[in-house]
C-alpha cells in the first residue's frame, strides 16, 4: 500500500494539492458518489444525473451510458418513486437529509444509508443540483443487531435468573437483578443501586468478604474463589446464608466484579439438622458414642493446653437384664428414656455432656472439674436416679432402679489420648458392681490401682 504524504500541510494553501486530494478520494472510495442536475422551479423536479463515481458504477452495475439520463431511464422502476421522494425532499427542505434503505447491488441485498445536499442558484435561490453519497451500511446494520441481540439475551437472562446478579464496584452497586432485590428484601433492584454491599452483610462477614475481595483483586482473572456469607434481609432482618461467585466484567468501560448470589439457607438448615441428628442417640436423644468421643478428644486437649482438670463419669443401671426380663424390653427403653431425661436435668452446668456409651452404659464428661467435684456430681447423679423411684422388684439391690458410677479425673492431662481415661472410669465402675452396686468409685482411690 502506498504511503499517504500530508502535502496539505506542508504546502498550505495549495488549491492544487486539494483538488487532486479530492479527486482522489472520489476515485478510491468505495462510497457511492453521485451529482443530480435539478431541473424545475416547483415540484415534481425533473432530476438527471450529471456524474458518478467508479464506486457508483462498481456497485450498481450501471455504465457511463446513465450520464446526462433521469433518475426514471436509469434506476429500477420498484425504486425511482421511492428516489423521486428522498431528492424532492432534499430540495424542498433546502439542508442536507439523511436516510436509510434497503437495495440490491447486482443481485445482492445490501442496507444502504445515504446523504443528498441540495445547491441552489446563489441569486434566484432556484435548485441546482444535488450532491449524494450513498455508503454500504450492511455490516454495521449487521454487528449493531448482533451486539443489540446478544445484550437482549444477557439482560433477559440476567433479569429472569432466579439467581442474585449484581455488579459493584468497591462495594457499591452499580447493577443489580430482580432476584437481588428480592434477596435482600428491597422492593426494586434501583433501591440498592449506589448503597454498599457490604452494608447488607453480618459484621464478620464483612471482614471475611472485605479480606476475600482484597485477594480477588489481586487474581486479575482465571477461577476466582467461591465463598460462603451471611446476608440481613432489609425488612425482616433475618439471617440468611448465601453461596457466591465473582467474575471480573467491563461495566462503562471499568473493569469490575460481578457476583452471583444463592440464597442457601435451606441447605445450610438441613445440614445442620442432619449433622444434629448425626450427633445423637435415636432412642435417648443425647449425644451418641461417636460424637461423645470427639467432644471428649477435644475438651482433654482444652484441658491439657490450659492446665484444667477434667473428669469422666461413667454409670450403668444395675440388674437391667433382670428388668428388661420382667417388664419386657420397651418398659425397658422407657426406663432408659427416663434415667436420661434425669440425668440431663440434674447436670447443669452448660460444658456438661452426657452421652448414651451403648447399651444402658451412659457417660459424662465434666470439663474443668476436679476429682473431688466429679465425685460429688456421681453421687448426686447415683441419688437422683434412686429417687425416680422406678420399681425393680427383681433388682439385688433395691427394689428400685439404680445405678453405679465410676470416677476417673485428670488434675492436668499431660496427653490427649482418651483411652486410658475412659479405661479408668470403665475399671471404677467395675469395682462399683463389685462392691455391692448402688454405689460410686472413683479411681484415685481403688486399692487395686497400684496393681
Ligand atoms: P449389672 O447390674 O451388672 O449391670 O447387670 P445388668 O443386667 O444390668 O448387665 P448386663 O450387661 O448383664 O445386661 C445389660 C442389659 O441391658 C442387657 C440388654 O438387653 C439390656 N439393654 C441394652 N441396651 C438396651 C436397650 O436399648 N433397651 C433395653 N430395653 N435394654 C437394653
Ligand atoms: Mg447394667
Ligand atoms: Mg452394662
Amino acid at each position: 500500500m502506498a504511503m499517504f504524504r500530508p502535502r496539505i500541510s506542508e504546502r498550505s494553501g495549495n488549491r492544487m494539492d486539494i483538488t487532486k486530494l479530492s479527486k482522489l478520494y472520489i476515485d478510491t472510495t468505495d462510497d457511492l458518489l453521485f451529482l443530480v442536475r435539478v431541473t424545475g422551479d416547483s415540484a415534481p423536479y425533473e432530476f438527471r444525473f450529471e456524474s458518478v463515481n467508479a464506486a457508483y458504477l462498481r456497485h450498481t452495475g450501471l455504465t457511463e451510458a446513465m450520464i446526462g439520463r433521469t433518475i426514471a431511464e436509469t434506476l429500477p422502476p420498484d425504486v425511482v418513486d421511492f428516489v423521486q421522494a428522498k431528492f424532492t425532499e432534499a430540495v424542498a427542505s433546502r439542508r442536507t437529509i439523511l436516510y436509510e434503505e434497503p437495495v440490491t447491488f447486482l443481485g445482492n441485498e445490501r442496507i444502504v444509508e445515504t446523504t443528498l445536499t441540495p445547491f441552489f442558484d446563489a441569486a434566484a435561490g432556484r435548485p441546482e443540483s444535488l450532491l449524494g453519497v450513498t455508503r454500504d451500511i450492511t455490516e454495521r446494520k449487521r454487528s449493531e443487531r448482533f451486539i443489540r441481540e446478544s445484550e437482549e439475551r444477557y439482560r433477559t437472562l440476567v433479569q429472569l435468573s432466579p439467581d442474585s446478579i449484581l455488579i459493584h464496584d468497591e462495594g457499591e452497586i452499580v447493577f443489580c437483578n430482580e432476584a437481588c432485590a428480592r434477596l435482600v428484601q428491597a422492593d426494586h433492584p434501583d433501591e440498592l443501586l449506589g448503597t454498599n454491599m457490604f452494608d447488607y452483610l453480618m459484621p464478620d462477614a464483612q471482614r471475611k468478604m472485605e479480606l476475600l475481595m482484597q485477594r480477588i483483586y489481586g487474581m486479575e482473572s482465571g477461577e476466582l474463589p467461591a465463598f460462603e456469607t451471611k446476608l440481613v434481609r432489609r425488612k425482616t432482618r433475618e439471617v440468611i446464608d448465601v453461596e457466591g461467585t465473582a467474575a471480573f466484567v467491563e461495566h462503562n468501560g471499568k473493569k469490575l466484579l460481578q457476583v452471583v448470589l444463592r440464597n442457601v439457607t435451606k441447605r445450610s438448615i438441613e445440614k445442620e439438622r442432619l449433622q444434629r441428628l448425626s450427633q445423637l442417640d435415636g432412642l435417648t436423644n443425647i449425644a451418641n458414642r461417636r460424637y461423645f468421643d470427639a467432644v471428649m478428644t477435644r475438651e482433654v486437649n482444652r484441658a491439657r493446653r490450659n492446665k484444667l482438670p477434667i473428669a469422666l463419669l461413667l454409670f450403668d443401671i444395675d440388674n437391667f437384664k433382670k428388668y428388661n426380663d420382667m417388664y419386657g424390653h420397651l418398659t425397658g427403653d422407657d426406663c432408659l428414656k427416663r434415667v436420661t431425661v434425669a440425668a440431663s436435668r440434674m447436670l447443669k452446668r452448660p460444658g456438661d455432656l452426657l452421652a448414651r456409651f451403648g447399651g444402658e452404659e451412659f457417660a459424662v464428661l465434666l470439663p474443668e472439674t476436679d476429682v473431688f467435684g466429679a465425685e460429688t456430681v456421681a453421687e448426686q447423679l447415683r441419688t437422683t436416679i434412686e429417687s425416680l423411684a422406678i420399681p425393680h422388684p427383681q433388682s439385688d439391690v433395691l427394689p428400685v432402679v439404680t445405678i453405679s458410677v465410676g470416677v476417673s479425673s485428670m488434675t492436668r492431662p499431660t496427653s490427649a489420648d482418651i483411652v486410658p481415661f475412659i479405661e479408668r472410669a470403665d475399671r471404677a465402675l467395675y469395682a462399683a458392681k463389685r462392691n455391692g452396686k448402688n454405689r460410686v468409685e472413683v479411681y484415685d482411690k481403688l486399692s487395686f490401682r497400684h496393681e
